[in-house]
Parts: C-alpha cells; structure tokens; sequence
C-alpha cells in the first residue's frame, strides 16, 4: 500500500513577508486567518468540504478559523496568527482522469503537502500538492460518481492541511505516532469516510501553540 509523506521541511525563506506574522500567545478560542491561494480554479464543492473537515479536526483544539484568498487580504483584519496555503495543480475532482493508472507501487511514498521551515522553526507557509493529493480518488470503490469524488478530494484535501495546520500552530516538525499528526498516511485513510483525528496530546499542542 502506497504511504504518503505529509511534511517536506524545506529550509528557504518564506517569500510572503507581507504576510508573514508569528502566531500570537494562546487566547480562547484563537482566531487564524487562513489565506488560500489557488494555481488554478479549484472545484468549489471540494474548497467547502475541504474548509468543513478542517474545521472539524481542530475543533477540539478549540481554534477557530477564517477562511479568505491571498488576493482578497487587506491586512486590515485582527487574528491571532496568520497562515497562507498554497495549492498547486487542479484541486478538483471534475474532469477526466484515468482512475485505471498505475502509480504508487507498493512502498512509495508520495508528498501531498509541506510546509516552511526555517533554522528549525516553523513558518506558516504550507503548499499542498493537490495533482498528488487528487491521486487518492483512485482509491474509491469503482464507479464513484461525481459527488462522491467532489467529497473524497474535498475530505483528503482538507485532512492533509489540517496535517500542515498542526505543525504550524502547534510550532512542532515532530510527527506523532499515531492520529492526524503521523509522518505518513494511506490514500486510503484520506478518502476514508471513518473519522481520522488528532489524539488528546496533539490536540492540546495546537490550543497550546507548543509540543
Ligand atoms: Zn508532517
């Protein structure tokens, strides 16, 4: 079974300065501006499943999030901290795509996701690979219609940048054993319609801001 790997650490200079802010000290529940910027339209069914499962993972983490694109930002709005995601190829599920091609022999690992890291601190900068995420879809049951794979992408999209969005606010590029915040995932696991979640400890790493 093909495993995934979520966190590339990549030490280069986050080129968003602008935007760039250190995530202020823990307050409740803290509010983050998550700044979205898409290569290319992404399916919109997925952008807003995407948004509720994210949502739904940190939500024992007692974070809040506000979802806005990169070119709508004014700078003019209060957050606690500031993360920008990148998306990188077709984030969506509509179109043609061979569901029949081989990729992923068993043991390869392929990067869904990484995110900025700096002389060992964390930077929220997160880009996310959506042509390899997308390549979950072929592990959904033959003949999965359009809305079933709007889901499946929307779900594993937002799985992965939950991922991201751990190492970021918990302030960590350590991996956990076990939960959301493992090292690497199945494509299974990320289209799966069983609950994933962050165990109790990881959880309380990102109300916290610190592992
Ligand atoms: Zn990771």
């Amino acid at each position: 079974m093909p495993q995934v790997f979520l966190l590339a650490a990549c030490a280069a200079l986050l080129p968003l300065s602008g935007l760039a802010q250190a995530p202020a000290k823990p307050e409740s529940p803290r509010s983050i501006g998550v700044f979205m910027d898409f290569e290319s339209a992404p399916g919109a069914a997925s952008v807003e499943i995407m948004k509720r499962e994210v949502e739904s993972l940190l939500k024992p983490s007692g974070v809040s999030l506000a979802w806005r694109l990169v070119r709508d930002n004014h700078g003019n709005e209060p957050f606690a901290g500031l993360v920008v995601l990148k998306f990188k190829g077709q984030c969506k599920a509509e179109g043609a795509y061979s569901v029949t091609g081989a990729f992923g022999s068993a043991g390869e690992s392929e990067t869904l996701a990484s995110t900025k890291v700096d002389h060992g601190r964390v930077l929220p900068y997160s880009e996310v690979e959506c042509d390899q995420v997308r390549q979950a879809l072929s592990y959904l049951a033959p003949g999965a219609g359009q809305k079933e794979r709007q889901r499946a992408l929307g779900v594993a999209m937002g799985r992965v940048v939950a991922h991201e969005l751990y190492h970021i606010l918990a302030g960590t590029t350590t991996h956990a054993g076990k939960g959301l915040a493992k090292a690497s995932h199945s494509f299974e696991d990320l289209v799966s319609t069983d609950k994933l979640s962050f165990t109790a400890e990881d959880a309380r790493a990102i109300t916290t801001g610190a592992r």
